[in-house]
């Protein structure tokens, strides 16, 4: 018995010792269990496909050939994206499976040893995450305390590093607001490598760099379906000058978008006026949520041009105040760590009644 323990504990040992040491250090990307609770933790848009169009899509869905591999281009999807997302004329696109994998793509274009991807802090965790996967250095340029780009640190750090990509959402994740636009165009203007414009939360923002790319060439600006009520579909977008485009291309897995993803986001393309209308409803909801949170004493919030909203509490205890959201039944994202989020949470708008529900449960954590 016990020298089968062993065996098991050195031939493990031996299997994972040639995992890289990077990987091993690295925890895996942790999604927590919303089951039966109000999930405000992940951006999610909280409205449903509408009931009138589902018979429809029903009926396209049993001529979906799931026998055979998908269109490996999606060339019909593409063509609706183009237009949907406007896509100037002239421009090339490349889809993903959601945008996390175009960033994916992209490193895996770029990655050698020497060369770093650079990005804000705090910011979105995937570009730090695959530029470690793909063995590539990583520079978080710190924003500014208000959030704001720091145009000194950030020209330094270009000036230093000679980074490969630099990431720049827009509004960025996790604080929520849009960066100054002439800032941006000035970091696109000096950067020696591509500059992507991550626009995943442009319906909330309706402000956009993709008129802006027949001007730079080395600007690329990525979208993604899954805060537009679509994020079980995993379907992003990455636009740019073709050559780019076509290069970025070929580490692409083939067939990375199925068939079922690739009907079912055609068909809501071709429907797509609703979407308008649940972007609209969430931006009059943020606006709302924000004016309840700043009236609350102990909260401080700051500005949102997304789909979410980052606030601290500076009275008593975020983690506290997470836990006691969650015993109430409502899943918000803890960011309370220290460092410019510390006491921070965010929480996603949802239905108006579901944001009625966390209004109503963080006032209880706040008199508890
Ligand atoms: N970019 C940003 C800024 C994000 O916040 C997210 C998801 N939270 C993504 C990209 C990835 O989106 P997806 O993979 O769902 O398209």
């Amino acid at each position: 018995m016990y020298e089968l323990i062993n065996r098991g504990l050195i031939v493990t040992e031996q299997l994972l010792k040639w995992i890289r040491p990077d990987i091993r250090e690295l925890s895996a990307y942790h999604v927590p269990d919303a089951s039966g609770m109000v999930k405000l933790d992940a951006m999610e848009n909280p409205y449903r496909l509408p009931d009138a169009l589902l018979p429809q899509w029903q009926q396209g869905l049993l001529s979906v050939a799931l026998n055979r591999y998908p269109d490996p281009a999606a060339t019909a999807l593409q063509a609706r994206l183009i237009n949907v997302m406007q896509v100037p004329q002239g421009q090339s696109i490349v889809l993903g499976n959601g945008s996390d994998e175009l960033i994916q793509m992209l490193a895996l274009a770029v990655a050698a040893e020497e060369r770093c991807i650079m990005s804000f802090e705090p910011g979105f965790v995937m570009y730090s995450m695959i530029a470690r996967f793909t063995g590539m250095g990583y520079v978080g340029v710190p924003l500014a305390d208000d959030f704001t780009l720091d145009m000194e640190k950030t020209r330094a750090a270009i000036e230093q590093h000679q980074p490969a990509v630099i990431f720049i959402a827009y509004p960025n994740n996790p604080t929520g607001n849009l960066f100054d636009a002439d800032a941006v165009e000035e970091i696109i203007r000096i950067a020696p490598g591509l500059v992507v414009v991550d626009e995943a939360y442009h319906p909330f923002a309706l402000s956009s760099f993709m008129p802006k790319l027949n001007d730079y060439d080395q600007l690329l600006v990525m979208r993604t379906v899954s805060k537009m009520g679509l994020a079980g579909l995993r379907l992003g977008l990455l636009c740019g000058g073709q050559e780019l485009i076509s290069e970025i291309n070929k580490v692409r897995l083939p067939y990375n978008i199925n068939v079922l993803t690739q009907y079912t986001a055609s068909f809501i393309l071709d429907n797509a006026g609703f979407l308008e209308g649940q972007a609209e409803m969430i931006r009059a909801d943020r606006e709302h949520l924000l004016k309840q949170l700043a009236a609350i004493e102990g909260i401080e919030v700051f500005p949102s041009q997304a789909n979410f909203i980052l606030f601290r509490v500076t009275r008593g205890g975020a983690t506290a105040v997470f836990t006691s959201l969650c015993n109430d039944g409502v899943l918000v994202k803890n960011l309370d760590k220290p460092g410019p989020l510390q006491s921070c949470l965010r929480v996603t708008v949802g239905t108006a009644e579901e944001n009625q529900a966390f209004m109503q449960a963080l006032e209880n954590a706040l008199h508890s």
